[in-house]
Order: structure tokens, then sequence, then C-alpha cells
């Protein structure tokens, strides 16, 4: 199967010295895809930067002037995680357009498998505003271009954090399901299991909080047993993943105990969930222990494209089991209020 991989573009103007989202990142991310040998199985979509139209499919007109001037005055701190640079503006562009430009791609071909190697990473930021490390929202644009032509899109976040950006953009949108993953508790303090999508999508929204050194059976439970059922009902007709890779045991940020080969088994059941070949792409969101990055892009890429690769083994025995039980009926009983509530027209 091929891999569509987007067109490389300098993101090395976005940096401030001594951050954990630093340049190295997608070289760290690049250097796994070169360790699967694809030869010409490696597709490279075009470089292509996000129009304003595509990006205000998410983001507010203001937001996007604000983050230009305050970009092209420099640049600095948003908040006590997020900075931007002066080339920061040009390169969030091109991060949002990778996405684009990948989609495109594999709907040309009509078959393999998309990443997207960028950053800064998206799944934190929120229609008005940049937060955690994410200046706008890449996996969000790209699903929202899709509900745009009428498909309907399943997005799993496997991050170690939960993508509260992209939860918030798609609330009360029942084209898109998103589906979480993330250890509690941790930044950014969103992602309860009650937490179930607006009046119009209700039940689309699925977080399946875990507690620090859960191992990879509990994240792959809670897929299996929580999610799963949801996403068969819904029939997706596009998966995307936003794939962060510090739910690894080695990464600094968190305690998740993930290993490689948790990443590819998650990667080849999420892939399942796509109707056929070139309807599924992996985006970079975190990930900052290089070399579990590396390792753990190449597995999950492994696994999707049936190429040979020697992940890690699975990981099992931590905690979590009991916290994936409470979650699944934490979101009955949500969903069950929620659909009363409605029916009386009090939820809001
Ligand atoms: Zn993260």
């Amino acid at each position: 199967m091929k891999l569509v991989l987007n067109g490389s573009f300098e993101d090395s103007g976005h940096e401030e010295l001594g951050h954990p989202e630093r340049p190295e990142r997608t070289s760290a991310a690049l250097l796994g895809v070169d360790d699967l040998h694809l030869g010409d199985d490696l597709v490279r979509a075009p470089m292509y930067a996000a129009t304003r139209a595509e990006l205000m499919r998410v983001h507010a007109g203001t937001y996007l002037d604000e983050l230009g001037a305050f970009c092209y005055a420099g640049g600095g701190d948003i908040d006590e995680d997020t900075y931007a640079t002066y080339d920061s503006w040009s390169v969030a562009q091109h991060a949002a357009g990778a996405g684009l430009a990948v989609v495109q791609e594999l709907q040309r071909l009509g078959d393999g498998v998309g990443f997207v190697v960028t950053r800064p990473p998206g799944h934190h930021a929120l229609a008005d505003r940049g937060m955690g490390f994410c200046l706008l929202n890449n996996i969000a644009i790209s699903a929202a271009a899709l509900v745009a032509q009428g498909e309907r899109v399943l997005i799993v976040d496997w991050d170690v954090h939960h993508g509260n950006g992209t939860q918030a953009i798609f609330w009360n949108q029942p084209d898109v399901m998103y589906v979480s993953t993330h250890q509690s508790p941790l930044f950014p303090g969103s992602g309860a299991a009650y937490e179930i999508g607006g009046m119009n999508a209700l039940g689309s929204t699925i977080n399946i909080p875990v507690p620090p050194g859960a191992t990879g059976d509990v994240v792959r439970r809670a897929i299996d047993d929580v999610a799963t059922p949801s996403i068969a009902a819904f029939e997706p007709t596009w998966v995307l993943v936003s794939a962060g890779f510090d739910s690894h045991r080695d990464d600094p940020m968190a305690d998740l105990a993930l290993t490689s080969g948790d990443f590819a088994a998650m990667a080849r059941t999420i892939a399942r969930f796509a109707p056929r070949a070139g309807r599924f792409a992996m985006f970079l969101e975190g990930g900052y222990e290089l070399n579990a990055l590396r390792t753990s892009v190449a597995a999950s890429l492994a696994a999707v494209l049936e190429s040979p690769y020697s992940a890690e083994a699975e990981s099992f025995g931590g905690p979590g089991a009991q916290q994936v039980q409470s979650a699944r009926e934490e979101r009955l009983v949500a969903l069950r209020i929620a659909e009363e509530a409605a029916t009386q027209g009090d939820y809001s």
C-alpha cells in the first residue's frame, strides 16, 4: 500500500529555545518513515498553504487576523505553554494545508494511507484561540473540508492529552465523531466521560480518560469496548487519527505506559473503521521523546501499510480497567439524561 506524505516545508522558524515542541520532532517522525524503506510506495502530496476560507470552516476570522498580526509583529508567548514567532503564521498555514493536500492526494489515488507530519500540532487549538502548543487545528480543518464534501468523519485521538479544541469545534456537529483516549488528570483538564456532544450531536463525542500508568491493553480496550459500538453505528466514510505519541512510556510529558507495539495495534484497529483504502490518515500531534516518536511512527505506519517492522511488544498489566468500565457507564448515564432533557427541550 502507498503512503501519502505531505510535501515538506520549512518549519524551523517556529521555535522557542528550550521549548519541547521543537523542529527536531518532525525530523524524528520522518526518520520513522525512512525506517520503512518504502521506495516507490512513498508518495509526496504537494506543499500547500491553507486558504483563509479553508481555515474559516473552523476558526473565527478575528482570531486569524489577530494571530497573523501577532506573528508579523514578532510574536511572543500566547500563554504559558504556547508561543509564536514571526514565521509561525506561515508555518501554521502550511501545517493546516498539509492535511488538506494529503486528503486530496488520497482522493486522487483512491488508495493508500495518509500521514501528515507537521508542527505546530493542532488538537488543543480552539475556534478563537491557540493553546497547548497549538495555533491552528490541523485535523479539524481537514475534517471540516471533508464534511463540506458530504463525508462523515471519525477522528480518533490517542494523544496523551485530551483534544479539547477538536472536541469543542465539532461539539454540535453530527457528521463528525470525536473519540479520545487520554491520561486524566492532565492538561487541559477536559475530556470527562460525561462529555458526549451537544444537542444536535448527542453521543458523537466519546471520551475515555485513563489513569497514569495505564498500559496499552487498557487503552486498546477503551477503544474496543467503549468506542467501537458507537463508531460502527456512526458509519464513518473517512477516518482521521490525532496521532500523538506522548502516550509512549518514554515520553517526558506524561505518565502513560504505551509502547510502539501498542500504537501499531491501535492503528490497525482504527484503520479498519474506514470503509475502504484511501480514506485513512494520521496527523502528528504530540510526542516529545525523539526516539520513541521515531519508532512509534514507524510501527504504526508499518501496521496499516502491512510493511515489515519490528516494533516493541504490546504492553499489559497497568491500572485503568476499572476506569474504562466506569467511563462506559458514566457515558451511558449522561446520554440517557441528555436524551430525556432534549425531549423536554432544556438541554443545550
Ligand atoms: Zn499531547
